[in-house]
């Protein structure tokens, strides 16, 4: 491995608190391949507390705080997920959304979690990262409404037709391992098309693990497997890509530049 392609990168969604390898493992791995931060991604709130005490002890991961759509169970305690966003200082709201994959016949609730959760973060002024399975229709809809929220669509596995509904100034698109699963399909052909500045890369651990990597649990540090994909369906150099997707995690994350990149 050369010089160049240790620049670094930002994983901007994992699970830490559910790897089953030791965590001490897991930083040391990123560290080693300059994985200088990673977002923690709660999925309720045991898991945003969870996400809140481990930024305390390791300040290189970044917390969220959030309910996700497959914890709907939880709508009735969103007032706790309130007293969490007033008491510490989360860097987004995520992660939160629709999915009718798993739980279809839960979408009227779905939805009313979901705009509920975007409106706090209108109200704390926080980025969001917003997971959508076969609900694009929905949010789609949904998306229009709050067009003025920073957002991410995390795990991005819809197409071009997609991207040009929701695409403003404040909507960004990450990509996981699935783009390395496959040589050809419409998000591949999406993210050819999309411009650098709305890409983030992310490794969703202990998910989705790239095909490099394939048999192993998913981890932070196969994070550049992304930005290496990236490249080669781009046409790009791969520290062009490392460059851009790590200064747009910074700037979206309120996270300080590194110093090869400030
Ligand atoms: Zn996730």
């Amino acid at each position: 491995m050369t010089t160049s392609t240790l620049l670094p990168v930002i994983d901007t969604h994992a699970h830490l608190y559910l790897c089953k390898q030791p965590l001490d493992e897991l930083l040391d791995q990123a560290r080693q391949n300059n994985v200088c931060y990673m977002v923690n991604v709660a999925l309720g709130i045991a898991s945003t507390q969870t996400s809140w005490e481990m930024s305390r002890q390791y300040p290189q991961l970044i917390p969220t705080a959030g309910i996700h759509p497959c914890e709907v169970k939880e709508l009735s305690r969103i007032s706790e997920l309130e007293a969490l966003l007033t008491q510490h200082s989360f860097r987004a709201i995520g992660e939160i959304g629709l999915d009718y994959y798993h739980t279809a016949d839960t979408r009227e609730e779905q939805i009313r979690m979901f705009c509920h959760q975007l409106e706090l973060a209108r109200q704390h002024n926080l980025p969001v990262i917003i997971h959508n399975r076969e609900s694009d229709t929905d949010m789609r809809a949904i998306l229009k409404e709050f067009s003025d929220v920073t957002k991410v669509i995390h795990c991005f596995s819809s197409g071009q037709d997609f991207i040009e509904d929701v695409a403003n100034e404040n909507t960004y698109f990450s990509f996981t391992g699935t783009i390395t699963y496959s040589q050809k399909s419409a998000t591949l052909d999406a993210l050819k098309d999309l411009p650098l500045d709305r890409i983030m890369i992310e490794t969703d651990s202990p998910y989705l693990t790239p095909t490099r990597h394939k048999g192993a649990e998913n981890q932070p540090a196969f994070v550049r497997e992304m930005a290496d994909r990236i490249a080669e369906i781009k046409s790009l150099p791969i520290e062009t890509v490392i460059e851009a997707t790590t200064r747009t995690a910074c700037q979206f994350f309120n996270i300080a530049l590194p110093a090869e990149f400030a």
